[in-house]
């Protein structure tokens, strides 16, 4: 990993005396000497749908501290960025995120732990140079690198963990082959259940277990797969996996720990059946019929909805079950997001990228599709303000207690300095080039500005 420090003898000190060294740099400190202002941008502020005057905004240590169109007087120590009326904006987020599904097959994510530790960090400090400074991670064993970054050990985006997806035998998430068949509860687990990608549940009782192990860990919010999916080999889309009972005693499990339940599912049936066990997130939903979509709306669940590429469905090879899984939920992709918009249903962005490198590049180019159904302001206030608020349901297990996806005076100072106007040009979003500047926590990762 390239270090970027900013050279002073200090920070070559630095350097020599960790044993691991980080991107950052520059950091601004709490009590004012150290801060960051930046002055002449243009602020997007996570919701808008028109940039701000030029303005100035200044950091303290982690937060924003000031927003003001009339100057700002920098103290001395603190570092001024002379923005030259570029567009500043929250950073973005990904709401349906794999932290460590990217790099490897499918195969290797069941092989080498430490290997995938090290590929899946290398991809979180791709992921935070790529403007994405949160993801909501939903399946897989994250809780490490999670740690690793909040640490300062390696360069990444804040991670609210789900830990394994939940699944049933035969559910979407058990890759097992039909050779490792029968599985006795309490018996021996599966390879990907001893990695922690997904585990199984087929009781009530289990379910609890599961659940209550994934909190233990650090969940942020629980994920179960409440019907089949697209990249399961014996999980068809149209089959509806946990039962009413099941998917009770997860929300019941998340609850009694104030957070909450997120359920993939594509069919009527699979959305239905969640959203009455208590389910306050549905993942894709592709396959929900008009009464669903107004029940949805009705309820006030939200609907985390991902424009998938149509590359993705091709990448698939005819003939394979997962093509034809593909070809049953793509065409719903377009409907579902019709009913979003025509139903003001709560609606959550993100990629859902697996074992692609390629795609993961692709993760802001995914969030400018969707100006196939929003302005830019809109695609740009789901993946910052929208987004942020249902990361707010994981209520005390907030890893990142205060406001996110926003610029606003108290809010965490994770924002991009992006060159030219994206509400504009969504384009600009599409190639990290264009963000001159990079911060996370107050934390400067990219600057392009001071070379
Ligand atoms: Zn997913």
């Amino acid at each position: 990993m390239a270090i970027r420090l900013r050279v002073t003898a200090f920070a070559a000190l630095l350097t020599i005396t960790t044993a691991f060294s980080t991107g950052v740099l520059a950091q601004s400190d709490p009590g004012g000497s150290g801060s960051i202002l930046f002055q002449n941008v243009r602020i997007f502020d996570g919701s808008g749908s028109e940039l701000s005057a030029p303005s100035n905004v200044l950091v303290s240590g982690n937060l924003i501290e000031r927003i003001s169109a009339e100057a700002i007087a920098a103290e001395a120590g603190t570092t001024v960025i002379d923005g030259g009326g570029r567009t500043l904006m929250p950073g973005l987020i990904d709401a349906h995120w794999h932290t460590m599904l990217i790099r490897p097959t499918p195969a290797e994510s069941m092989g080498d732990v430490g290997y995938n530790n090290i590929t899946a960090a290398d991809e979180a400090t791709d992921t935070l140079m790529r403007g994405f400074t949160t993801v909501r991670d939903v399946g897989g064993p994250a809780f490490g690198l999670k740690r690793a970054i909040d640490e300062g050990i390696v360069d990444g985006p804040r991670i609210y963990p789900s830990g394994a997806m939940i699944t049933i035998t035969s559910g979407h998430g058990d890759f097992r082959q039909l050779s490792e068949l029968p599985r006795t509860i309490g018996g021996h687990m599966s390879r990907m259940e001893q990695v922690g990608g997904s585990m199984l549940a087929d009781s009530p009782d289990e379910v609890r277990l599961r659940v209550r192990e994934q909190l233990m860990q650090g969940a942020s919010q629980i994920k179960l797969t409440a019907g089949g999916g697209v990249s399961s080999p014996f999980s068809p889309v149209d089959v509806t996996t946990f039962t009413l009972e099941e998917l009770r005693a997860a929300v019941e499990a998340a609850e009694n720990w104030g957070t909450y339940v997120s359920a993939h599912a594509f069919s009527d049936m699979a959305i239905r059946r969640s959203i009455e066990a208590g389910v306050k997130v549905i993942e894709h939903g592709f396959l929900m019929s008009e009464e669903t979509a107004q029940l949805i709306a009705e309820k006030d669940i939200w609907l985390s909805a991902q424009p998938l590429p149509e590359d993705l469905r091709l990448g698939f090879p005819v003939g394979s079950v997962q093509r034809e899984g593909a070809d049953a939920v793509w065409p719903g992709i377009e409907r579902t997001y019709e009913f979003a918009k025509k139903y003001n249903i709560k609606t959550a962005w993100g990629t859902d990228v697996l074992f692609s490198q390629a795609l993961a590049q692709q993760q802001g180019a995914i969030l400018a599709s969707l100006v196939r159904w929003y302005t830019p302001a809109e695609a740009l206030a789901m993946a910052t303000g929208t987004n942020a608020e249902l990361l707010q349901l994981s209520g005390p297990r907030n890893p990142y207690p205060g406001k996110l996806g926003v610029v606003q005076e108290g809010a965490l100072a994770d924002l991009l300095l992006v060159d030219g106007d994206p509400l504009e040009n969504i384009d600009l979003i599409a190639d990290p080039v264009n963000f001159v500047m990079i911060m996370k926590d107050g934390d400067i990762y990219k600057d392009t500005l001071a070379e």
